[in-house]
């Protein structure tokens, strides 16, 4: 496998002095579950740096953009029940904003995994709803009415008529993406005037990863750049969006999702996991504050950015 070296994803340093952690990975460790979402952490993870500009830490070098591509098409999908705690919690989120949105048409998810956004999307009275997903097996998953909106394959802007939609959403999959500035800049020039992109992601400066050290279930192969508070609000500048807000996101799952990302070893989790499960509450849902945030901008309704000329 070959590696390739970068500058920051966001802001272009090429200041790579302070390494956040050497790689530590086996590439004949990775299973199917390696590029799924929801999985039970390996703790393996590329070269980190940490952006002194931006204060992004990202993988550095990684692999191809096509190795990971195949990575992502064949990645096993398990997490149909946990996709669905998680799009009811980013729904309610909704509610900080959606009314300042200039009409409830034209919504696309990015990483919409089986599509339970799109569920939520349509009980808030959205249409003309699409989502992209990377990953066969959660398309295949999709509820049956549900499925027809999902496109597979990878985010790419030229995909989509340029100011289309008013919301554009993308959950956990910042971390995923080979150039997330690309795709910021892109979901600017597809959403309308006054629209909002509201993207949420793994906060690493949050209590739980500080705690967790290398240990925290965010430090992952899959995760080619990590956000914090400044360099997630860093992106959405750069990509011309105003009226930036982060909000902090509490995530609730069920208890039995909670310890599969404990730092512990897969047999106690196991042992866990099947002992909760048989007193019948692993399936009783908890709400963490684990340390996600989310981002939320606004296009200006009168574009004076020179993000006008950027095109996809
Ligand atoms: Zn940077």
């Amino acid at each position: 496998m070959d590696m390739i070296s970068r500058p920051c994803p966001i802001c272009g340093s090429s200041e790579t002095r302070k390494i956040f952690a050497e790689a530590n990975f086996d590439i004949d460790r990775l299973d199917s579950f390696a590029f799924a979402s929801r999985k039970t952490p390996e703790y393996m993870h590329y070269r980190l740096i940490e952006c002194p500009v931006c204060d992004l830490l990202y993988a550095n070098p990684l692999p191809s953009e096509d190795f990971l591509t195949e990575g992502y098409g064949d990645a096993s999908y398990d997490s149909s029940i946990e996709a669905h705690y998680a799009a009811a919690t980013y729904a309610d989120l909704l509610s900080r904003f959606i009314s300042l949105l200039p009409e409830r048409s034209g919504a696309l998810d990015i990483g919409a995994g089986d599509g339970a956004f799109l569920e939520y999307l349509l009980r808030h009275g959205f249409d003309q709803i699409v989502g992209v997903e990377p990953s066969r097996a959660p398309i295949a998953a999709a509820r049956t009415d549900i499925r027809p909106l999902l496109r597979e394959g990878n985010f790419r802007c030229e995909d989509y008529v340029s100011e289309s939609f008013n919301l554009v959403t993308c959950f956990q999959t910042l971390e995923h993406l080979y150039d997330p500035l690309a795709m910021a800049r892109g979901v600017y020039q597809l959403l309308k005037p006054g629209g909002a992109v509201f993207f949420v992601c793994h906060n690493r400066r949050a209590l739980p990863a500080q705690l967790l050290g290398r240990k925290s279930p965010i430090y992952d192969i899959e995760h080619l750049q990590l956000f914090s508070p400044s360099s997630a609000h860093f992106l959405l500048e750069q990509s011309g969006f105003s009226n930036i807000m982060l909000i902090n996101v509490v995530n609730r799952y069920p208890i039995r999702y909670w310890l599969r990302l404990l730092p512990l070893s897969s047999g106690v989790k196991s042992l866990l996991i099947t002992t909760l499960d048989r007193i019948r509450i692993g399936g009783w849902s908890i709400s963490v504050p684990v340390g996600n945030i989310g981002v939320v901008g606004f296009k200006p309704k009168t574009e004076l950015s020179f993000l006008n000329r950027v095109r996809c």
